[in-house]
This record gives structure tokens, C-alpha cells and sequence, in this order.
């Protein structure tokens, strides 16, 4: 933590914070500016509160300068986690393509699109059997009956399924059938649901609240591997803004932002973010280009009569499009680069 003094702050006001911080055991370090004097807080054991500053007489800012987050952090980690769902191993290095229906509506439908998602390069299959929808009167999901397509999927086509749990009561469920559990960016601050999932055995695909700063990811992040989780995949599908033209706004720098401060691998899911099928392979190549760990896509074979996010989903042909062209584009910018 910096305190930063106002330009007018006199001798005793100065006086005044190095007791504050002297009280709370830690060393206070007054640094002359040019102008003004800012007081550095040393050997603080955990994160310092600015509250503690902001208000008392003369203070200007209280900057925070160590983050509130541990065990996400390269400063704990420095080298990449990889995260093996099944054989598919996530993170650095590797470019893993999941993708599926938005929702699990029939088995005749998640076949079918399975068939067609692996024929193009999935590794990974996606579809929800919990649908946290925005109507009550929306197609909510099949539930325990689209768990078990799932795993018809998984035997089948030797894809790990991804899943969305939606609440504690149906964890044991979900974690019964998914190879990697999603909690959705709706839970993303769901306290007790991060704190189940830290006691998973399984990994935890954690997608980015609507409207979180990566701060607040990285903290749910951290909730899951304070209770001894550590495979947390983060998933970046767009935050809410002013626009019209999208569902969200991708918010691609996360990415670089994400893989400078956490060890964790970051995927992208841009069906989500764009709400709209014609944007979805711009900002896939986009993603990849950015160095993302991987894509989550929605795909239905006949969008058009889909129970759920049916505008966004890609047809099977523009899928295996999208398929061939990251592949090309991680060639060149994929891999490990320089942090
Ligand atoms: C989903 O992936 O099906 C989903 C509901 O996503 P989000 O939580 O990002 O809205
Ligand atoms: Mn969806």
C-alpha cells in the first residue's frame, strides 16, 4: 500500500498515518516527491486495508500495490498450470477447442452434434443440462436426464464432457457426470457454490461475471483453490456495456492481462459474448491471435429450432471453418511468449 499525501499536508498530518500504520505492526516509510510525500507500508503480513486512510486529514490516495489474490497468482506460481480433463491436457502450449449445443434438448440432437464437432477437432464437448435462464418460462434443461446423454456423448465420441452446475443442491450430480464442471458467469460470485467446487475432485471451468473486473475473477478464482482445488480453468465470454450490436462486449484483454497476473490457462467463449452467429468466427481468430488456451463455442446443427441461444449458435460448416482457421492462426502466434 501507498498513502500519497496532498501537496498541503502538514508534518503532523504525515505524522498522524505512520501511527496508523505503525499500529497495525507494519513498517511505515515516508518517501519525499517533489511535491508531495507518499508513505510506503512495508513488511504488511496480508493485504492492507485503504479504508484505513482514505478520510483521515492531508491523505490524497491510498494506492493498493500487493494483490488480494495468493493462490492464483504467479507471484505464488510462476510457471503455467496445465489442466488435464480426461486426455485433453488445458493451458499453455496447447490451443483445446470445446464446443456443443448451448443446451442438452434431446439425445437424438446432442449425437448429432457431437458427431459433427468431432469430425471437425473438438476435444472437448459442451451443453448444459442445468440452463440458468433468464425467463422462468424458458427451457430450463433436462437435468439428470441430459447428465446421462452426456455421458453417451463421452463413450461414444471419447470427448470429456463440460457441464454447468447451477446450484449446491445438484453439485453431486453434475460432478458425477462432468469431466469438467462450469460455473456460470450468473454464479461467478456464488460463495458457497466456489467453496463446494474448492472440495471437487473434478476441474472447474470458471466463467467471468457479466459485469466483474478481473480482480473479482481472480478472487472467485481463489475462493475454489483456498479450499484445496487448484485445477480452475478461467473463461472469459464477455462483460456487459452500453452497445447494441453485441450480447457483451469480449473483452480480449483480459487475456493478456489474466496470463500476466495468474499461472491458470484462460479460455474465451465468444458465443456468448457475441449473442450473434456472424461475429462468433472474427472474434475466435481474435481470441486465439491473443494467445487464449482455447475456445468454448456453441454449435446446433439446426440453430434455427434450438431451445436456447440459437442466434449465436455456429452451423456444423462454419464450425469446422472456424476449426481449421485457429489452427492456422495458433501455428503462428500460439506457444509460449515472454510474460
Ligand atoms: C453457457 O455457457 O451455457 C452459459 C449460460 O454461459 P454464461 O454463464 O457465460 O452466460
Ligand atoms: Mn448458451
Amino acid at each position: 500500500m501507498l498513502v500519497v499525501m496532498e501537496k498541503t499536508a502538514t508534518p503532523d498530518q504525515i505524522d498522524r498515518v505512520v501511527k496508523v500504520i505503525e499500529a497495525r505492526e507494519c513498517t511505515a516509510r515516508p518517501i519525499p516527491g517533489g511535491d508531495r510525500v507518499s508513505i510506503g507500508v512495508l513488511n504488511n503480513k496480508g493485504p492492507v486495508d485503504a479504508a484505513l486512510f482514505i478520510g483521515l486529514p492531508g491523505v490524497k490516495e491510498a494506492v493498493p500495490i500487493t494483490k488480494p489474490y495468493k493462490l492464483v497468482s504467479r507471484e505464488t506460481k510462476a510457471e503455467d498450470t496445465l489442466i488435464q480433463v480426461g486426455d485433453v491436457t488445458i493451458g499453455n502450449g496447447h490451443l483445446t477447442i470445446i464446443a456443443g449445443p448451448c443446451a442438452i434438448e434431446s439425445e437424438d440432437q446432442t449425437l448429432t452434434i457431437a458427431g459433427h464437432v468431432k469430425k471437425a477437432g473438438a476435444q472437448l464437448f459442451r451443453g448444459g443440462a442445468f440452463k440458468p435462464r433468464t425467463s422462468p418460462y424458458s427451457f430450463q434443461g433436462l437435468g439428470e436426464e441430459g447428465l446421462k446423454i452426456l455421458a453417451k456423448v463421452r463413450e461414444r465420441f471419447s470427448l470429456p464432457v463440460v457441464t454447468e452446475v447451477m446450484d449446491f443442491q445438484t453439485f453431486d450430480l453434475v460432478e458425477h457426470y462432468a469431466d469438467l464442471i462450469q460455473i456460470g458467469t450468473r454464479n461467478m460470485q456464488n460463495f458457497s457454490l466456489l467453496k463446494r467446487a474448492g472440495e471437487s475432485y473434478r476441474p472447474i471451468l470458471l466463467k467471468r461475471g457479466m459485469a466483474a473486473t478481473i480482480d473479482e475473477w481472480l478472487m472467485a478464482a481463489e475462493y475454489i483453490m483456498a479450499q484445496g482445488n487448484h485445477q480452475v480453468i478461467l473463461c472469459e465470454r464477455g462483460v456487459r456495456t452500453f452497445v447494441h450490436h453485441s450480447r457483451n462486449t469480449l473483452d480480449l484483454s483480459a487475456v493478456p492481462v489474466v496470463k500476466k497476473e495468474s499461472h491458470l490457462p484462460i479460455v474465451v467463449d465468444p458465443s456468448h459474448a457475441a449473442g450473434r452467429r456472424d461475429q462468433v468466427l472474427p472474434l475466435s481468430r481474435a481470441a486465439v491471435a491473443a494467445n487464449a488456451h482455447g475456445l468454448m463455442v456453441e454449435v446446433h446443427h439446426q440453430p434455427e429450432s434450438a431451445l436456447s441461444d440459437g442466434a449465436q449458435s455456429l452451423y456444423p460448416e462454419q464450425f469446422e471453418l472456424l476449426c481449421r482457421q485457429v489452427v492456422a492462426i495458433f501455428k503462428v502466434c500460439g506457444g509460449d511468449e515472454p510474460i
